[in-house]
């Protein structure tokens, strides 16, 4: 038996790298990843891909799927819980992964800008929490989350105020759930990344490139770890939040754990 057996776990931003990354260390433990996106095709092609990979057992299809939801609607967040419990019966696990970067100097950052971290960082992670964990405590089942924040969230960095503000809300999220939801044996924690190999980094890279007059992959080999000397693989991310899933985990409770090769050291 592997840590997550046959344990049907929701990711959303499953289009995107660091959902590729979760799935796979799930699929590794044994568990089913359902990747949940806005981007349909691109969940879709990343469960493909993992299927393909050889990661998923015989029958592919119910060991890795891909369904259409956007976090930011409530409607969306429970079509897709219905479609999960009627394909698998059951949920005991979800990792709020969606996410969006809008890079702006605060001088310059709109209240619409704002507005749209907070809705799909902080408040799609709520809905989808909310939603899932009223399922596990209807049915009295015990079950995990998982929010991925960022290293973001406890540091400031620049040109990103309402990343970094919904960033910290996330981590608040996920110290009033674990809190509350400690009864229900529903074990809530997030992680907290720094640059990870993916499309998002390399889009803070394109938006700085311009502004201060350097190659954006000239940025982009600079915003590895320093500890580490590299940028951090999304597997590597998925490892600790499939860890964090798991009952081994049940001691770590309301934390918000840096997974940045030791830039946060807190
Ligand atoms: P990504 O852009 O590859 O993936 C993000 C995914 O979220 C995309 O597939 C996108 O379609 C999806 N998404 C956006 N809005 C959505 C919505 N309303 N409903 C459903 N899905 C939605 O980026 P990534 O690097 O894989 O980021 C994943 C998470 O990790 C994000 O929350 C991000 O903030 C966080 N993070 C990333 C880094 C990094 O360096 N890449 C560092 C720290 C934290």
């Amino acid at each position: 038996m592997t840590e997550l057996q046959d344990h049907c776990i929701l990711v959303t931003g499953g289009a995107g790298g660091i959902g590729a990354g979760i799935a796979q260390a799930i699929l590794q433990q044994g568990g089913h990843p359902v990747l949940m996106d806005r981007d349909l095709q691109g969940a879709q092609h990343n469960a493909k891909q993992l299927a393909q990979a050889g990661l998923s057992a015989k029958d592919t299809d119910l060991n890795v799927s891909a369904l259409a939801c956007d976090v930011t609607d409530p409607a969306s967040v429970e079509q897709a819980i219905t479609q999960t419990l009627d394909r698998y019966g059951h949920i005991d696990g979800l990792v709020n992964n969606a996410g969006i970067i809008q890079m702006a100097d605060a001088w310059e950052a709109t209240s619409d800008q704002w507005q749209r971290h907070f809705n799909v960082n902080s408040t799609g992670a709520f809905n989808m929490s909310q939603a899932v964990g009223k399922h596990m405590r209807d049915a009295g089942q015990s079950g995990a989350i998982v929010n991925v924040a960022s290293n973001c969230g406890k540091v400031g960095y620049a040109n990103m105020a309402a990343y970094n503000a919904s960033k910290a809300a996330m981590i608040s999220l996920t110290r009033s759930l674990a809190m509350e939801w400690a009864a229900y044996n529903i074990n809530v924690n997030a992680v907290c990344p720094g640059g990870v190999n993916t499309n998002m980094l390399t889009g803070v890279a394109d938006w700085l490139a311009p502004r201060i007059d350097t190659p954006a992959d000239t940025l982009l080999e600079g915003m590895g770890a320093a500890q580490l000397g590299r940028k951090i693989e999304p597997i590597e991310v998925g490892d600790v939040v499939a860890f964090l899933l798991s009952k081994r985990a049940l001691i770590i409770r309301g934390q918000a754990i840096s997974v940045d090769g030791g830039d946060t050291p807190y």
